[in-house]
């Protein structure tokens, strides 16, 4: 990866060489491997177990888990919260296994339509869970800094499963506990 970017730099008309740059191309590989650690994390690894027996049949929901992906598009960020509920069926996992699935997935490249549907449909298959019901809200550079260059808005995914898209009343639970646009139609 080194070798493309001092490519990419010496493309850009830029001198590699210059004491500025002479690291770059070594530390952008090391950035970029990092945003993209989700390549080589595995699901079961993260999960590691920690799945509980638990009676507890209300909703959980984990609120405002920050989120910064790749979109594929571009290779630019796009930064933003994710909200996660689910409605447990006899199992519940660790609050911080949440936020560790969210990131697996947005540390690749990405649209954020499927790394909603990602997250949530690995949380159900993990847990199986009654319902899941993910949102996300993210700003998206490649809109903020080139092209239309529209710097407020923030674009909004959801998907919902099970009784989170069955069930009308859970799911304006869920819409509401988030403060979602989608709630306020
Ligand atoms: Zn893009």
């Amino acid at each position: 990866m080194q070798t493309h970017f001092k490519k990419i730099i010496e493309a850009l008309g830029e001198d590699p060489h210059r004491e500025g740059l002479k690291d770059t191309p070594e530390r952008a590989a090391k950035a970029m491997e990092y945003l993209t650690e989700g390549y080589r994390q595995s699901v079961d690894q993260i999960v590691n177990g920690a799945l509980f027996e638990s009676d507890d049949d209300e909703m959980i929901l984990v609120k405002n888990i920050e989120l910064y992906s790749l979109c594929e598009h571009h290779l630019l960020p796009f930064i933003g919260k994710c909200h996660v509920a689910y409605l447990p069926n006899g199992k519940i996992i660790g609050l911080s296994k949440i936020a560790r699935l969210v990131d697996v997935f947005a540390k690749r490249l990405q649209v954020q339509e499927n790394l909603t549907k990602q997250i949530a449909q690995t949380l159900r298959s993990v847990t199986n869970a009654k319902g899941v019901g993910v949102i996300i809200e993210a700003q998206h550079l490649c809109m903020m800094m080139r092209g239309v260059e529209k710097q407020n808005s923030i674009m909004t995914t959801s998907v919902m499963l099970g009784l989170l898209r069955e069930d009308p009343r859970t799911r304006a639970e869920f819409l509401s506990l988030v403060g979602s646009p989608l709630s306020r139609g």
